[in-house]
């Protein structure tokens, strides 16, 4: 790879050769990709990449991580639309509002992202099983992207995971283990299979290849805008691999001069799991949390890449929002209703912060801002129900209609 240095440890520093199988650093510390920047600027211009037709997250490959041998895994992953909201924008009360629906990746969440990388890498160390313990889009993107490339898979789910993301992980012929305990026991028992087999590792945040692949939904924000760059991005926050990829992407097109600027991260979390946020707003390290949200995919109360996150908050001059489930759910509404967007809970989490920010007057109307949603609502029915609620049930019958309208105080146009 010359567009790769090497793999350095954000703890220590220590520097390691980007192997296709590099996981951690022996200090514990987790380690960055660093590129050749000058090397790219001499292969990348806007106008290459506008002419490019690969609309997958792959036109991005001289800012990602792989050989130039390497081939695009199978499944398009990316080029997810972004809506520029003017209804949403006003009712919210900010200049400018877009909404990147990431949910439209083949798997319906973010994760496709880091999940198709993984399998890339796997191929280029030629592994033939990966492995991979998740809160269950980690998996099901896993699992989908691997059936696509024809590789095996070993997943670990807590047994809370939503039915839809565990029906697409035994559709997608994973092997799926529902651990009875936390996303943490979970991570734990895959930690120690992976150890036993030697199986190609997907997990949050060993992995340092996979918020490289993450990284490729802010670049294609950007390319999106125009490389008009927004006053906030706001993301919902996990294990914190997303937000660090959302800054990687920022920072690799800043050094090529693709933008002048940085927007500043907004990292939402749920009340009832924010370690990273309570960390920001305490000046401290963060420390363990209870897992205590609908919002299943960021009901991380041990987050795994807790040092990159809390780095690309800080360095961003970011601001922290915790929302509630209650907050949650009429995100999740007001999506649909204003954008006829289907997020699940955390897919809408970042809206949902967007939205506090803006009623306790942070932000206003001079500010331009993006939502990142992460994953599709119908991963997780269930919810999605619970916070927009039953249809009108009655039989076959149009006085039983009129008196249902009547009784509910509908009006009809
Ligand atoms: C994983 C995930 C997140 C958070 O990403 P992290 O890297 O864990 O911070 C947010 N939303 C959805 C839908 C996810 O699946
Ligand atoms: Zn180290």
């Amino acid at each position: 790879m010359k567009n790769v240095k090497y793999g350095k440890c954000v703890k220590c520093g220590k520097e390691y050769p980007a192997t296709p199988d590099l996981t951690t650093c022996e200090c514990g510390g987790i380690l960055d990709i660093v590129y050749d920047y000058a090397y790219i600027k001499t292969q990348l211009t806007k106008e290459k990449l506008a002419a490019r037709e690969d609309c997958s997250m792959w036109r991005y490959r001289e800012l990602l991580p792989i050989e130039e041998t390497t081939e695009n895994t199978p499944l398009r992953v990316g080029n997810s639309p972004l809506y520029e909201e003017p209804r949403l924008a006003s009712e919210l009360g900010v200049k400018q509002l877009w909404v990147k629906d990431d949910g439209q990746n083949p798997t319906a969440s973010l994760k496709d992202r880091a999940s198709a990388m993984a399998v890339a890498k796997a191929r280029e160390a030629g592994a033939k099983v990966i492995a991979c313990s998740s809160t269950g889009n980690a998996a099901s993107s896993l699992a989908g992207n691997a059936a696509a490339a024809g590789l095996k898979t070993y997943i670990f789910v807590p047994s809370r995971a939503p039915k839809g993301k565990v029906a697409q992980l035994m559709t997608f012929g994973a092997t799926v283990i529902s651990v009875e305990g936390s996303y943490e026991d979970t991570f734990e028992l895959s930690k120690a299979a992976i150890e036993k087999w030697g199986w190609y590792n997907r997990n949050a945040a060993i992995n340092p290849y996979l918020s490289e692949g993450k990284k490729t939904v802010s670049l294609e924000i950007m390319e999106q805008l125009n490389w008009q760059v927004p006053d906030y991005l706001a993301i919902s926050v996990g294990d914190g691999c997303t937000i660090a990829g959302v800054w990687k992407g920022l920072k690799d097109l800043y050094a090529i001069g693709f933008i002048d600027k940085l927007p500043r991260l907004i990292s939402a979390q749920a009340e009832g799991c924010c370690p990273l946020n309570r960390a920001i707003s305490e000046k401290k390290d963060w420390y363990p949390m209870e897992e205590n949200t609908l919002a299943d995919s960021i009901a991380v109360g041990v987050p795994r890449n807790a040092d990159k996150a809390l780095m690309a908050i800080r360095e961003s001059n970011g601001i922290v929002v915790n929302v509630s489930d209650e907050e949650i759910m009429a995100a999740q509404k007001l999506l649909g209703r204003t954008c006829g967007v289907f997020g699940e809970p955390a897919g809408v989490t970042g809206t949902a912060g967007v939205k506090k920010l803006c009623e306790q007057g942070i932000l206003g109307k001079n500010d331009t801002v993006v939502s990142v949603v992460t994953g599709n609502g119908l991963k997780d029915v269930a919810n999605a129900i619970k916070a927009c609620g039953e249809p009108i049930t009655i039989p076959s019958d149009m006085d039983r209609l009129l008196k249902a309208f009547a009784d509910k105080g509908i009006t009809v146009e």
